[in-house]
């Protein structure tokens, strides 16, 4: 279903026209890779031993919002380790047979990259864990009565699988991967280096203030950061002197309404929702989903991440509520403490 969000500038997950500037911004190496330290020096570990021995990565899980930069550290990961990626994701390996099909394309340490794959269904997700532990897949052959099994020997490799969701993966194919890796957020000191980065790369000029600009409005997620620099190029191509300052960033921000919070329209809808018709919350996701005529998984794995992490939406054992610093936001006078009711206890999921 084609949605509001995918025209959303501050959308974290990729569009056609990112698919073609991706190619263009990725990071090739761990060095060009920019932030995520702790995760990076562990995988250089990871990479310099598995190399050392000889032997295919251990499997690994990266977890985090769209747009963080899962799909690139796959790639810096096989091309570090000298080895072949070969991509699908969860939905697009329909059956069992096309999983087959992929396995055996693989060379000795090659890498398998699935991205959602809290989305495989089952009976592929069953026939992927023997492939995983030890290498083999059980394929039928012949029709009726004379159906057999025959097992197949796969080459040693390495499963890379990326979800937005852990929460939805099932505990046996969780504890399949030798390590889990949770991405954080970027800070602003990391998405200004990022942008600098992209604004060479696309050749314009640009100034640590606008580039500062451009880094608080990007929800701490380095797609939308590369997506907004290219909107104000445009602006500053257009209406300026073709260099990115502050003031060029800024009114861009203003025409494609974006607040200095990275806030979008759809944002501010979705709180301003919580707030009017809920009176602050707690209001069930499926309530909300509805009231903004978007699917449940788009605001549970687009919009609510950043909202959550900026402290302006809450999750609570009785539904999502706008916490004060969202009333604040929107410029409408908070609840008492004693007037807001019983909102559920805060947890996380
Ligand atoms: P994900 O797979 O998590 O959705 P991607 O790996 O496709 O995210 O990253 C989106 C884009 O953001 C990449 O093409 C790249 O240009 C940029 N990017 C992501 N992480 C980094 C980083 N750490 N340093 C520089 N650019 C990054």
């Amino acid at each position: 279903m084609l949605s509001a969000m995918s025209d959303r500038l501050v959308s974290s997950t990729a569009s056609p026209d990112d698919d073609r500037f991706d190619r263009l911004f990725r990071p090739r190496s761990f060095d060009e890779y920019i932030g995520q330290a702790k995760h990076v020096d562990n995988l250089r570990v990871f990479v310099e031993a598995a190399r050392r021995r000889g032997e295919p990565l251990d499997h690994m899980l990266l977890c985090g919002p769209p747009g963080l930069g899962k799909t690139t550290l796959a790639h810096i990961l096989a091309k570090e380790m000298g080895v072949t990626l070969h991509g699908s994701s969860g939905p697009a390996i329909e059956h069992k047979g096309a999983l087959a099909g992929l396995l055996t394309k693989l060379e000795p340490g090659d890498v398998l990259f699935i991205d959602e794959i809290h989305r495989l269904n089952v009976t592929v997700e069953e026939s992927l864990y023997p492939a995983i532990e030890s290498f083999e897949i059980d394929l039928m052959t012949g029709e009726g009565p004379y159906a057999t099994t025959i097992q197949l020997a796969l080459k040693p490799f390495c499963l890379i699988g990326a979800t937005t969701r852990t929460g939805l993966l099932t505990a046996p194919l969780l504890s399949r991967f030798g390590y889990v890796m949770r991405l954080d957020f970027y800070p602003t000191d990391d998405l200004i280096q990022i942008v600098e980065r992209s604004a060479r790369l696309l050749e314009i000029p640009i100034d640590r203030e606008g580039a500062t600009e451009v880094a608080i409005r990007s929800r701490g997620t380095p797609r939308i950061a590369n997506r907004l620099l290219r909107r104000v190029r445009d602006f500053a191509e257009v209406l300026g002197s073709g260099k990115i300052d502050a003031e060029i960033a800024k009114t861009t921000a203003e025409r494609l309404d974006i607040d200095d919070e990275g806030l979008d329209s759809m944002d501010r809808r979705l709180l301003s929702v919580i707030i009017e018709h809920y009176d602050g919350g707690p209001v069930g996701i499926d309530a909300l989903a509805a009231a903004l005529s978007e699917p449940r998984d788009t605001l549970e794995d687009v919009y609510e991440p950043f909202l959550l992490q900026q402290g302006l939406l809450g999750r609570t054992s009785r539904g999502r509520i706008a916490t004060r610093k969202a009333f604040h936001h929107l410029g409408k006078p908070a609840p008492q403490p004693d007037d807001g009711g019983d909102q559920g206890d805060l947890f996380d999921e």
